[in-house]
């Protein structure tokens, strides 16, 4: 399928590579981003002229109706949200509303519009959470941890119900960290790249770390944007887990990026107890057969290659002064 689709949070990480796959297949591409954030359209960098954007409130109801109606658009994708999860614990309603409000009110829009839009909800590995079994896959029982996995799940059941109840062709995809140059500096995985980076050119000396037993599924986000791509290319809607499958822990991270540079992390990182997250996951990892099976899906970029591009990145950013 091509024609419009629509992005919400199409100024984020995975905003870009999913513009970028679905221009590449002849999509009109445009972001509906709120006015107070039309800075961050530069953040799209090459793909800037290539979208059109659409300025509109994700919390204004009828403004997102007539977005809608006036658009057509034929596939939505709805991934704006506070992403960087630690954050909720200081906005739970605010977390609350932007991720549960904007993923009902443009499926109420769909559906008064009367259109067949096919949607995809940026549902989250965590709104498993506490889990009582690994890998997790879309029977696993939800038990978030945080305001933004409640958040998340409260998003994912709404799109649920609008599909089981009205019949929309709605699809959630629950993803397990993706990364990419693309990472905002806050999020663990940049936070190594970037220090590797800065030591190796002598910029800083040291990296403070939480703790490195914690563990991850890692993948990439360029992989993970074409499987939400498949989704609504499906015959039916339906939910997926999609990860690698594979857990790498903090100090995997720590020495695959440093040993990029060719250093050794030991001589660099330190741990601060200050920073260990309550929340903290260790078993969270996907059992992504369902998407390999009805969707053609795997990951193609492995953890050594994601890192390395990461790290890469951020060097030759440092050495030109780029914004980081
Ligand atoms: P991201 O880089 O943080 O991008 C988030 C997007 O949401 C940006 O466009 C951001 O706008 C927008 N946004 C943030 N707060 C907003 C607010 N209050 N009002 C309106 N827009 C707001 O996140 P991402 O990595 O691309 O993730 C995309 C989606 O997938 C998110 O829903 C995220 O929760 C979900 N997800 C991500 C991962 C992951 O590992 N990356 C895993 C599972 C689920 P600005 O650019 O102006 O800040």
């Amino acid at each position: 399928m091509t024609g419009t689709a629509l992005i919400t949070g199409i100024t984020g990480q995975d905003g870009y590579y999913l513009s970028r796959l679905l221009l590449e297949k002849g999509y009109r591409v445009v972001g509906l981003v709120p006015p107070e954030r039309q800075g961050s359209v530069v953040k799209l960098g090459d793909l800037a002229d290539r979208v059109d954007i659409y300025t509109v409130d994700l919390r204004d109801s009828q403004a997102l109706r007539q977005a809608v109606e006036q658009l057509q658009p034929q596939e939505i994708y709805n991934l704006a949200a506070p992403s960087f999860v630690p954050a909720s614990w200081d906005d739970p309603l605010g977390t609350l509303d932007l991720v549960t409000g904007t993923a009902t009110r443009l499926l109420t829009a769909i559906r008064e519009v009367g259109l067949s839009t096919r949607f995809y909800q940026a549902s989250s590995s965590e709104i498993f959470g506490q889990v009582q079994e690994s890998p997790q896959s879309v029977e696993t029982p939800f038990r978030p941890k945080n305001p933004y996995g409640a958040a998340k799940l409260h998003a994912h059941w709404t799109m649920v119900h609008q599909r089981e109840h009205h019949g929309l062709f709605a699809c959630s995809g629950i993803l397990y960290n993706h990364e990419s140059p693309r990472r905002p500096p806050q999020f663990v995985t940049r936070k190594v790249s970037l220090a590797a980076a800065s030591i190796k050119l002598g910029r800083s000396q040291k990296l403070q770390m939480g703790n490195l037993s914690a563990r991850r599924d890692w993948g990439y986000a360029g992989d993970y944007v074409d499987a939400m791509w498949r989704m609504l290319q499906g015959d039916t809607p339906e939910d997926y887990v999609i990860g690698t499958g594979q857990l790498h822990s903090v100090e995997d991270l720590v020495a695959t990026a440093f040993a990029c540079v060719d250093l050794d992390w030991q001589q660099y990182v330190e741990v601060d107890t200050t920073l260990v997250r309550r929340d903290e996951h260790f078993q969270l990892v996907a059992d992504p057969t369902k998407a390999k099976t009805q969707l053609n899906w795997q990951p193609q970029v492995s953890f050594d290659v994601l890192i390395e591009r990461m790290v890469q990145t951020d060097l030759a950013r440092l050495q030109s002064d780029a914004e980081v």
